[in-house]
């Protein structure tokens, strides 16, 4: 499982964060100043930093300044409530992401996953990787979907959402569900936004290949399953 260091000098609060990625299975570390943080951050082999910008010793953003001469570990930055600036120059030094104090937990979550996973595809061997179901095939280390042999030109979002619901074929995704996946939590808005993106994907695909591979479930969200053909 991933490990997370936290660099956090409220010794309370870096306690419960650390209780609550344990709960979800993380491995976690702690530090409570910026020097200590530095060093572990260097040392240690870790998925992620949760970093405070308030430190004693050495502040959060030096430690980021610091840390990216030598790596790329992932960062999310913890900054108070209306500290603008932190937040952009966190983000201008190499930060992943940032949350302001204070915060509910579960967005923390959402953020670390969604950090998590947008370091994957970067970290994975850049093998081959194709879902492919009947004539239709989507590659992802290519980002090319094709239909028979001809490619089917997607915005980035349709890919990932087609990727997504291919991935989970036969299973019925709830909007929120498909949000939370391709949408990640930067999505403010209402739901409604997957049901468009399902209609472009419809036009380009059901549509225009005379086949069925999005349904609708009603009152629940979306599947992909196996092409019918036309007549259905
Ligand atoms: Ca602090």
């Amino acid at each position: 499982m991933a490990k997370i260091l936290i660099v956090e000098d409220e010794v309370k609060l870096a306690r419960f964060v650390e209780l609550e990625l344990m709960h979800e299975g993380y491995e976690v570390d702690k530090a409570h100043d910026g020097r200590a943080g530095l060093e572990m951050a260097e040392q240690g082999d870790y998925a992620l930093l949760l970093l405070d910008v308030m430190l004693p010793g050495l502040s959060g953003l030096e430690l980021l300044r610091r840390l990216r001469r030598s790596k790329d570990t992932p960062v999310i930055v913890v900054t108070a409530r209306d500290a603008v600036m932190d937040k952009v120059t966190g983000l201008d030094m190499g930060a992943d992401d940032y949350i302001t104090k204070p915060f509910e937990i579960e967005e923390l979550l959402a953020r670390i996953r969604a950090t998590l996973r947008a370091r994957q595809p970067a970290q994975r061997a850049p093998e081959e990787e194709t879902i492919a179901s009947g004539p239709l095939a989507l590659n992802i280390s290519r980002h090319e979907v094709r239909y028979g042999g001809e490619e089917i030109s997607l915005t980035n979002r349709e890919f990932s959402l087609l990727q997504t619901l291919m991935q989970n074929k036969e299973l019925v995704l709830t909007r929120e569900q498909l949000l939370e996946k391709v949408w990640g939590y930067e999505w403010a808005g209402d739901t409604n936004v997957v049901d468009v993106y399902i209609r472009y994907l419809r036009q380009k695909i059901d549509d225009h290949f005379g086949v069925k591979y999005l349904y609708t479930v009603r009152g629940v969200g979306y599947a992909f399953r196996e092409a019918q053909g036309e007549e259905d």
